[in-house]
């Protein structure tokens, strides 16, 4: 499939406290990988452009984005919650990161493009209409379904694959039936969120240790047959590489294999709906090698699509 690689460099101009997990070499370790895989040139590379304000209130209440840029701290550090912080550059990275998928959205609909990975933080499927959680400060995600919406796609389905529960973009769609959300994660485990399922909301949680013949029996079992019965025009992915056996943020035991698998499976769902595409952003993954291998295994899969 034609696939885009968006990012921006001032998505690493957002630091947090020194050793941070959610860091700007993150970026660096899947554009290293890429370039060091030979795909690189295969893809499609583009600047992700600045979200609006208008665009980041498709799916934020107006109040929360005012209180994120009033602590936009002149130096400094400003504490969101207790795992995320603002700098003085960070509005620089969350626009470019929310922008990533606006422009993800227009070229899949324009029919440029077939995929497109948005390489950008701050991560967002923690934060929903009014909170800021989690290392997210706005869900990027969760803005490009919105403005998929306002562009006239209908029925979207977004999966989620982080170790952690994308309960921010949960909240934001719980009640939105033109949105199927999937979600895997680790269970009992942050953000602890309590499991609901219905017609359009689908949790499917998992114990420590679980690995990616676990995975595939979910995805084939549960996602698979409601994504083909609902029949999305546009697939988005929540991809969080922190389910990989070597990330020590989590205790799933998933691999580079799994995830080109996985990927694999939404290109063939979304090839026989005959979808419009598939847009997929990073979320976690803090182990820097293997978010490098896993990404690019992912992002290998969209291509050979
Ligand atoms: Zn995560």
């Amino acid at each position: 499939m034609r696939t885009a690689f968006i990012t921006h460099p001032n998505c690493r101009k957002h630091k947090m406290i020194d050793e941070h997990p959610e860091c700007p070499a993150r970026l660096d370790a899947i554009s290293d990988r890429l370039l060091a895989s030979g795909i690189d040139i295969s893809l499609e590379h583009k600047s992700a452009p600045k979200a609006s304000l208008e665009q980041i209130a498709l799916v934020h209440e107006q109040t929360f984005i005012d209180e994120v840029l009033a602590k936009i701290p002149a130096e400094g550090l400003q504490e969101l919650d207790g795992d995320t912080w603002l700098c003085p550059d960070s509005f620089k990275a969350i626009e470019r990161a929310a922008g990533a998928g606006i422009l993800a959205v227009d070229e899949v609909l324009a029919k440029h493009i077939d995929a497109a990975f948005c390489s950008v933080r701050p991560p967002g499927h923690h934060a929903n209409q009014d909170t800021a959680s989690g290392f997210c400060v706005f869900n990027n995600l969760a803005i490009a379904v919105a403005y998929a919406k306002t562009k006239g796609v209908q029925r979207i389905a977004v999966v989620d694959f982080d170790v952690h529960h994308g309960n921010g973009t949960q909240d934001i769609f719980r009640d939105d039936h033109s949105v199927l959300f999937c979600s895997l994660f680790q269970y009992p485990f942050y953000p602890n969120t309590a499991i609901e399922n219905h017609q359009t909301l689908i949790n499917s949680p998992l114990d420590a240790g679980c690995d990616g013949q676990d995975l595939r029996a979910l995805v084939e079992q549960q996602w698979l047959p409601a994504i083909e019965a609902f029949a999305p025009q546009l697939i988005f992915i929540s991809a969080g590489f922190d389910g990989h056996l070597e990330d020590d943020m989590g205790g799933l035991k998933f691999v580079e294999q799994d995830y080109h698998w996985f990927t694999e499976q939404m290109v063939m769902v979304s090839q026989r709906l005959d979808c419009n595409g598939i847009i997929s952003f990073l979320e976690g993954g803090y182990d820097l090698s293997s978010l490098g291998r896993s990404a690019v295994a992912h992002i290998k899969a969209l291509i050979q699509g």
